[in-house]
């Protein structure tokens, strides 16, 4: 059976594109997701080499034993791709325990659950590597989402907590920081954050394809990144580059040279 690499949140975004990208490349994929109808249309588009989960990343006992089942009906289980995520945003003097435990559970808890999940079959075998998803909110901070900031900055923890457990015993774990990747999630944030944000803060003035990202889950995944484990790899754009550009809450007059 030829290996295969579990995407979370696999229907959209950046889990699609690094699904495609994987396909094109001979590989096996095992698209998990909550959202049934995308997933379906997603696996469709990209044939038989892609098999289709349905998946709430926080349900510990449903990662398990879906890890059982891919293992059985696809093939060994040599890397994942931890996607699934999501943001609802308020300040944190007014944000509900509701919103704070909606966002932890997906990015942080069903992050970890899905690396425990399908990192033992990793384990049982030696080998693997395991790619997580975390964003500039996890290296700096944004205001407004304290929540988002919070899983962010933890799933680099977690990443760097795994790193060190599990590289003796064969399997690699790194995570990507994107910035701003033109995708449905991001397309939630104000019209003009995104604008602030790609126009002004970020040097190369764009947001990102995920494509653009694809390709870099796609190096870590791979032979080429052997001697990678416990990286922070941004994908920004240069978005946390430069400090004096990170100012929030106001706006900063471009400098100027006295003549
Ligand atoms: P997206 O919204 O396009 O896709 C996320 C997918 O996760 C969706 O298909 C959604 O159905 C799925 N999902 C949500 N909750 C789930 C759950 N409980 N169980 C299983 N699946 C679930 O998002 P994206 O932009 O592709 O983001 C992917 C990852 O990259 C996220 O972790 C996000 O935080 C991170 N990220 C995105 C950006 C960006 O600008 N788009 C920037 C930095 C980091």
């Amino acid at each position: 059976m030829t290996n295969c690499t579990v995407i979370t949140g696999g229907a959209q975004g950046i889990g699609r594109a690094t699904a495609e990208r994987l396909v094109q490349g001979g590989g096996m994929v095992a698209l998990l997701d909550l959202d049934a109808a995308a997933l379906a249309e997603t696996a469709s588009a990209l044939g038989s080499a892609a098999h289709a989960y349905t998946l709430d990343v926080s349900d510990h006992a449903a990662c398990n034993a879906l890890a059982t089942r891919i293992e059985a009906e696809v093939g060994p289980i040599t890397g994942l791709v931890t996607c699934a995520g999501v943001t609802r945003a308020a300040p944190a003097r007014t944000m509900s325990p509701e919103d704070w435990a909606f966002v932890l559970d997906i990015n942080l808890t069903g992050t970890f659950y899905a690396c425990q999940a399908f990192g033992a079959a990793m384990l049982n075998r030696g080998r693997g590597s395991i790619v997580t998803l975390s964003s500039v909110s996890g290296v700096g901070a944004q205001s407004g989402r304290p929540n988002y900031v919070a899983s962010k900055w933890a799933v680099t923890g977690l990443t760097k907590a795994l790193a060190i457990e599990w590289g003796a015993q064969g399997v690699r774990v790194n995570t990507v920081a994107p910035g701003p990747i033109d995708t449905q999630l991001y397309r939630k944030l104000p019209e003009s954050f995104r604008t602030e944000v790609v126009d002004a803060r970020t040097p190369l003035a764009r947001a990102a394809r995920p494509e653009e990202v694809a390709e870099v889950i796609a190096f870590l995944l791979s032979d080429a990144a052997r001697y990678m484990t416990g990286a922070v790899l941004p994908v920004d754009g240069g978005l946390t580059t430069g400090f004096v550009t990170q100012m929030s809450g106001r706006d900063i007059a471009p400098l100027k040279t006295q003549s």
